[in-house]
């Protein structure tokens, strides 16, 4: 049995695809996930869909995969959703605060999220309190006969146990004493761990070897072979990375107009050449009128509404590039910037003209966006939309005459 062990994809789905596609040369045959699926920054309305797309892309090889939710991966509901949509196509087996068969004999069993002395979940991470892993682990051995029968016994983990270098994070060791406790009672054969990506390693902590296999979004990963053990750290080859252009991060901006429509082909185009992320972004006109409640609220609700529909449509056109959505309350000219500084844009793609009646060269979002946006902007002309028109209908002629 042969393992690829990811942690931290950080909605990096170009690194794991390059992944996904070395897979075969590897020739591994189940996948293990230990979190932090999402880019740090998404938003909350966009998470369930960006779930949904990670999954797919991660069961689209056909081989198992088994996951558990990183700290990153609230709200657990969302994450729940999105694997119990996947249900009957695809191996997918969430693990965590529960134990799985693992091939014919073994047991895979795992607890996520971040673990703390007390605190809970506060919406910014997925975290439990360390006894509810003791409790978890304790239920499992005394409940499970599958635990107790399997020939081998495979833990994972969000965070690591205490070692010596797995747990380093510059000077400090954030590894959790009560997980090197869990190891001595049950063990395990071997512990897959997220933690910090400056831990990337091997270890033997408390008999067991445990595996760290740093972050995937800096092309880190892991391969273990269970017969015999083995576990081996890996690197995306760093051509993948001299592979990707300049545009790293493209954002485009979208309002329903001929040339914005226009503009995300260019950018669509762009980012698959570069290998980019593309975030969409629409920003809704701010209400200025005193409408009073619940007018406001309603006249608000449909603005978004609307939006969504359109970023929806948009993101449709570019599926295969699983783009981020944006939608924010104008003025857009300082949404679309905004947006580009979160998502360090490298690029900027928007129209000259959107749904204004006046025809000037520009209209007043992409000259104000030009002046003070934090990178390069790439304008999409009529002209050009009218110039590529006229030169199809000009070849359909030659081709009539
Ligand atoms: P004006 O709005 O000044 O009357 P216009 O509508 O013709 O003129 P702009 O609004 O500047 O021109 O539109 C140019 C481009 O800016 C559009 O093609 C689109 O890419 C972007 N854009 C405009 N409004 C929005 C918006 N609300 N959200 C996102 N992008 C927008
Ligand atoms: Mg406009």
């Amino acid at each position: 049995m042969r393992i690829l062990v990811i942690h931290d994809l950080a909605g990096r789905n170009d690194q794991v695809q390059a992944i996904l596609d070395r897979m075969r040369d590897q020739l591994v045959d189940t996948i293990v996930v230990l979190g932090n699926l999402l880019a740090p920054d998404i938003d909350l309305r966009a998470r369930p869909a960006a779930f949904s797309a990670v999954l797919e892309q991660l069961t689209a090889p056909g081989r198992p995969v088994y996951l558990i939710p990183g700290e990153r991966d609230y709200p657990l509901e969302h994450l729940l959703q999105a694997v119990r949509a996947h249900r009957g196509k695809t191996s997918l087996v969430l693990v965590h605060r529960t134990a799985a068969p693992f091939g014919c004999s073994d047991v895979i069993a795992g607890f996520g999220g971040l673990l703390t002395k007390g605190a809970v979940s506060d919406g910014e991470h997925l975290a439990f309190a360390e006894w509810e892993v003791r409790a978890a682990f304790e239920h499992i051995a005394n409940f499970n006969p599958l635990f107790q029968l399997a020939r081998r016994r495979i833990f994972l983990f969000a965070n690591p146990p205490r070692g010596n270098h797995i747990d380093r994070e510059g000077e400090h060791h954030v590894g959790l004493e009560s997980l090197n406790w869990l190891l001595r009672v049950h063990q395990p054969d071997v512990v897959f761990t997220g933690g910090p990506a400056s831990g990337r390693g091997i270890e033997v902590i408390e008999g067991t070897l445990v595996v760290n296999p740093g972050s995937l979004a800096e092309g880190s990963y892991a391969i273990v072979d269970l017969d015999p053990l083995h576990a081996e750290l890996k690197h995306l080859p760093e051509e993948q990375e001299e592979q990707r252009g300049p545009f790293r991060s493209i954002v485009v901006a979208i309002d329903g107009s001929t040339e914005a429509w226009h503009a995300l082909e260019l950018a669509a185009e762009m980012a698959r050449q570069h290998a980019a992320r593309l975030t969409l972004v629409h920003a809704f006109e701010p209400i200025r009128q005193p409408l009073g409640e619940p007018n406001l609220s309603a006249a608000i609700e449909e603005r978004i509404a609307q939006g969504e529909q359109l970023l929806e449509q948009a993101a449709v056109l570019v599926a295969d590039l699983l783009p981020e959505r944006e939608l924010l309350e104008g003025p857009a000219d300082e949404a679309i910037i905004r947006v580009a500084r979160s998502k360090q844009a490298d690029l900027i793609v928007m129209g000259a003209r959107g749904q204004g009646a006046l025809r000037s060269l520009m209209g007043s979002i992409s000259s104000r966006v030009l002046r003070s946006a934090p990178c390069p902007v790439l304008i999409a002309s009529h002209a050009a939309v009218e110039y590529k028109e006229k030169e199809q209908f000009s070849q359909v002629e030659s081709v009539r005459t």
